[in-house]
């Protein structure tokens, strides 16, 4: 077995990571965390690489990356920040839908403006009575003459306020658990349509909304797809988004550790460097050993779908594996800083904050568990 990346796979890493440090950087990724803004420079330094379409097939535009080209990205993009990665990642799944369900005139006003930087996409599904049992949402739809009338209240929905963007609702149609829903491509300034952004802890670039469906209407070809497949749309990505996710938390995990153990050699008391103290070396070396795991975790089940195998169990583990790493890494690295990892300034406490959402974002841990375990025929 080798563990090592291919050429190919080790220039595409370096390519990415560069990247990051030359036009991203820690001090853009704080500035944009504290002022909430979006960091539209990098969006649009993405889609000029062309790397908006990795998940999105040659012929229509994209680059089709396979899992472990897309892990890699992910690790990467997520080095500072995991809300600069969910920046870049929210709209790419979106895409992916539009690709393989669109119609032509779809992919014509959405995909093709995307895949240039125009535009930008979220989902909705999450609603307040509905959020780990995401399949009894509420929000409906009915058909009235040539257009949809949307009524509903959506929550935690992440950059559907931002200039552009369209959001991708999950309605239900009829009652079936899962085959009552279907979606639907909304532009954020459609009437009828009131939203509201939440103040979260997380997310401050990205952003996350509220919004209220009242007696919304859309035309007839708003519908993505078939009437009935929305829970399936949604589902089709799963594997690619907990991925995603693992990834970049696998990315950020590695900068808290780096940041930890360069303050703790640079930092003095009593005489000796923090480094020098059992109890904080230790801690460390958990963190490495658990963090050395984690990137196998990723990778090992990114090769399982690059081979076209199911890796339902494998992307969940992953994600529990990583967002627990990264939460311990961030925990440890806020104790071994003392006072001053709790001032913007050392990183240390948006890696501490972004760790914890990385618990129940995308499916908390314990329906990530609950996923395993049945896969397990428990
Ligand atoms: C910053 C942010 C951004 C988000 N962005 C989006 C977005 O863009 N689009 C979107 O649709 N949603 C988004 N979400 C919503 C997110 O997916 C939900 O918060 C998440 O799925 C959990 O739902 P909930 O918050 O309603 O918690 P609940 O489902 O109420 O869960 C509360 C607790 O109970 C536990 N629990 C629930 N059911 C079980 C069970 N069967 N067994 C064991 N434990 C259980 C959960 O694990 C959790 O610990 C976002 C959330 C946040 C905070």
């Amino acid at each position: 077995m080798d563990f090592r990346f291919t050429d190919e796979q080790r220039m595409w890493h370096d390519t990415v990571h560069n990247f990051m440090e030359k036009e991203v950087g820690r001090e853009y990724t704080r500035k944009h965390d504290e002022s909430r803004e979006f960091p539209e420079e990098v969006f649009q330094k993405m889609a000029a690489q062309g790397w908006l379409g990795l998940l999105v097939d040659e012929e229509q535009g994209g680059v089709a990356a396979d899992p472990v080209m897309f892990a890699i990205f992910c690790e990467a993009i997520g080095k500072f920040s995991l809300d600069t990665a969910a920046c870049i990642m929210t709209s790419m799944f979106t895409a992916t839908n539009i690709s393989r369900h669109g119609t032509p005139e779809q992919k014509a006003r959405y995909l093709e403006p995307f895949l240039r930087g125009v535009g930008k996409f979220s989902i909705s599904i999450s609603e307040p009575g509905s959020g780990s049992d995401a399949a009894s949402a509420r929000s409906t739809a009915h058909l009235d003459g040539n257009e949809w009338v949307l009524n509903g209240n959506k929550v935690f929905c992440s950059g559907a306020h931002l200039p552009g963007a369209t959001i991708a609702i999950l309605a239900r149609t009829s009652a079936e658990r899962y085959d009552g829903f279907s979606l639907f491509l909304v532009p954020n300034t459609t009437p009828g349509l009131d939203i509201r952004k939440m103040n979260t802890i997380v997310r401050k670039s990205l952003g996350t909304t509220e919004f209220f469906m009242d007696n919304m209407r859309i035309p007839k070809d708003a519908l993505l797809g078939e009437v009935g497949k929305g829970w399936h749309y949604i589902g089709e990505h799963l594997e690619f988004e907990r991925l995603s996710i693992a990834a970049s938390q696998v990315g950020n995990a590695q900068t808290a550790l780096d940041d930890t153990i360069r303050y703790t050699k640079d930092r003095k008391q009593f005489g000796r460097s923090l480094s020098d103290f059992q109890v904080l070396k230790h801690r460390m070396a958990e963190g490495a050993t658990q963090l050395e795991a984690a990137r196998l975790l990723v990778y090992s089940a990114a090769c399982k779908m690059a081979r076209g195998e199911r890796a339902i169990r494998e992307v969940s583990m992953a994600k529990v594996f990583c967002s627990e790493t990264l939460f311990k890494i961030a925990f440890d690295g806020m104790q071994a800083l003392g006072g001053y990892a709790q001032v913007p300034e050392y990183d240390m406490e948006r890696y501490f904050r972004e760790a914890k959402h990385g618990m129940v974002g995308g499916g908390t841990n314990e329906i990530q568990r609950s996923i395993i375990a049945k896969e397990l025929g428990l």
